[in-house]
């Protein structure tokens, strides 16, 4: 968050950009509409008070009779879960800076996957592992966006 108060974020390629002048509650949400739109165990959100496109807009897919879903229709990165008119939330790991977001509260109950529980509690890879994936990306070059707002894209 800037000292304006204000926060920016997009999707993996860039196409899609934003800033957000004003969060609400964040939270996770454990449903199966949230599952299958972001491929994902859980979602976790933050409500958007303002939220301002900078670059791009996301494509919408209507998941229900009530709720819209943005994403960006180059790269595919779930950005925002619209409410009719209650209002907009984001993809919390969409933002620039995810760690400014912290859930406080997690909803969707019914549909939470049982291991879930102790994700935290998983082991890490062992070192002889660790360095095989290491060597692995040793090359990779990343096309992803960077995390802050760009002159010009593509770059
Ligand atoms: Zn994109
Ligand atoms: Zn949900």
């Amino acid at each position: 968050m800037t000292a304006a108060g204000s926060a920016t974020g997009g999707c993996q390629c860039g196409a899609v950009r934003y800033e957000v002048r004003a969060f609400g509650r964040a939270s996770i949400c454990h449903c199966r509409m949230c599952q299958k739109a972001f491929g994902n165990a859980f979602a976790p959100l933050v409500t958007a008070k303002s939220i301002k496109f900078t670059r791009g807009a996301p494509k919408q897919f209507k998941s229900s009779s009530k709720v819209r879903r943005g994403f960006c229709g180059t790269c595919g990165t779930p950005l925002t879960y619209e409410f009719e008119d209650f209002g907009t939330e984001i993809a919390i790991c969409t933002l620039d800076d995810p760690s400014i977001a912290a859930p406080v509260l997690q909803v969707g109950l019914e549909s939470r996957i049982p291991w879930c529980e102790g994700l935290d509690k998983l082991p890490s890879r062992e070192p002889a592992e660790a360095a095989q994936a290491e060597a692995l990306f040793k090359d990779l070059v990343s096309y992803q966006h960077p995390d802050h707002d760009t002159e010009n894209w593509p770059a």
